[in-house]
């Protein structure tokens, strides 16, 4: 299926949960679930109590939506995790946040999840010294994020970076604003990620 072009409010109002898609606007008071906006759909509001796979299913396309990946990518994500030692729910987590276009999000160079990967694949981020145009590289601890030295991708960091200056910096990163440089520190922890998913339902969906 090809990647999925319509409104992204849908996306949340379908999820029931703000799936923060839209940058600034998703912490504002015209955010469609701030405003108690229904499922979409003409059936929407009538659905009857959902059955294990429907719970499941829905669960994983939070996730998926969430971190903006296609069902191929999410698909191959998980059976990264399912090769990785420990908890399979934690290592699919853990996967999602080291992508590149998640972490020049978390670090506040884009506004969205969705604005960080167009800036990757414009080619205006660079990983220790590298230019690279690849959203879904996993980055590993101690790799250097950086945004191109030239006018056009300064501008773009720096605006969203003014941008973002409230929000809360991820604990297992490190950012130096001025030179637009940031830090894997360390792998973050099942409690340091935001998603508010039950992954335990989506590791037993995708086990099938
Ligand atoms: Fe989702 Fe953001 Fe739209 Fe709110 S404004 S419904 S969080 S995309």
């Amino acid at each position: 299926m090809g990647r999925y072009t319509g409104p992204a409010c849908r996306l949340c109002r379908r999820e029931g949960m703000k799936l923060f898609l839209k940058g600034d606007r998703c912490n504002m008071a015209k955010c469609a679930i701030e405003t108690g906006r229904t499922t979409p759909g003409m059936h929407g509001m009538q659905r009857s109590k959902p059955s294990d796979y429907s719970r499941q299913f829905r669960e994983k396309q939070r996730l998926k939506r969430f971190y903006g990946l296609q069902d191929g990518q999410f698909r191959l994500t998980f059976q990264r995790a399912l090769r990785h030692k420990g908890v399979t729910g934690d290592n699919l987590l853990q996967n999602l946040e080291m992508r590149l276009d998640n972490t020049v999000f978390r670090l506040g160079f884009a506004a969205s999840r969705r604005a960080a990967r167009q800036l990757v694949r414009h080619c205006h981020v660079a990983v220790n010294g590298h230019t690279v145009d690849i959203p879904s590289m996993q980055l590993k601890v101690g790799d250097r994020i950086t945004i191109r030295e030239n006018q056009r991708s300064r501008g773009l960091a720096q605006k969203a970076l003014e941008a973002a200056q409230g929000r809360t910096m991820a604990p297992w990163l490190s950012l130096d604003a001025v030179a637009c440089e940031g830090n894997v520190l360390r792998i973050p922890t099942r409690d340091e990620i935001a998603p508010i998913v039950n992954e335990q339902l989506v590791v037993e969906l995708c086990s099938k």
